[in-house]
């Protein structure tokens, strides 16, 4: 599982990246297929397949590098808008099965999407799917 990981690779050293930030549980390193000039990948040191993994505690030392480190590629690049993220399981475009967000500096001009078209829904609609996810909501 997490022999043949990438990220985990990268973590240990194995193979080389461009760090940016290292905290205990935290590894932040520069994307090798950047989008924009200071895309990069905020990633738990730990191999966890999805967010749906990764514990709380981790998360809670992981989000303050994403802010920080958004903070500072805004800065770094002159961006004009920072996305956040953070892709799980192949049809939400996950390619790396070890969780990763990924901050990337956006400009008015670079042709990437800015917003995704909705669907129109119903009061019902809403209602109905609110009920589902309430009934699902972990403690
Ligand atoms: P995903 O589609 O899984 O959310 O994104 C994976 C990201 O990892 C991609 O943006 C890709 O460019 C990046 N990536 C894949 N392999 C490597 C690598 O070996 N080194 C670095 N720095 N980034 C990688
Ligand atoms: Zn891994």
């Amino acid at each position: 599982m997490t022999a043949d990981c990438i990220f985990c690779k990268i973590v240990k050293g194995e193979i080389p990246s461009t760090r940016i930030l290292e905290t205990d549980e935290v590894y932040s390193f520069l994307d090798i297929n950047p989008i924009n000039p200071g895309h990069l990948l905020v990633i738990p040191k730990k191999h966890f397949n999805t967010i749906f993994e990764i514990p709380d505690s981790i998360l809670a030392e992981l989000m303050p590098c994403v802010k920080r480190l958004s903070k500072a590629v805004y800065r770094a690049v002159s961006a004009e808008g920072i996305n956040i993220v953070q892709n799980n399981y192949r049809a939400a475009g996950q390619l790396i099965d070890h969780a990763h967000f990924h901050v990337i500096p956006r400009f008015s001009n670079d042709g990437f999407l800015t917003s995704w078209p909705g669907k129109t829904a119903s009061p019902e609609d809403l209602n109905r799917v609110k009920e589902k996810i309430l009934n699902l909501l972990e403690k």
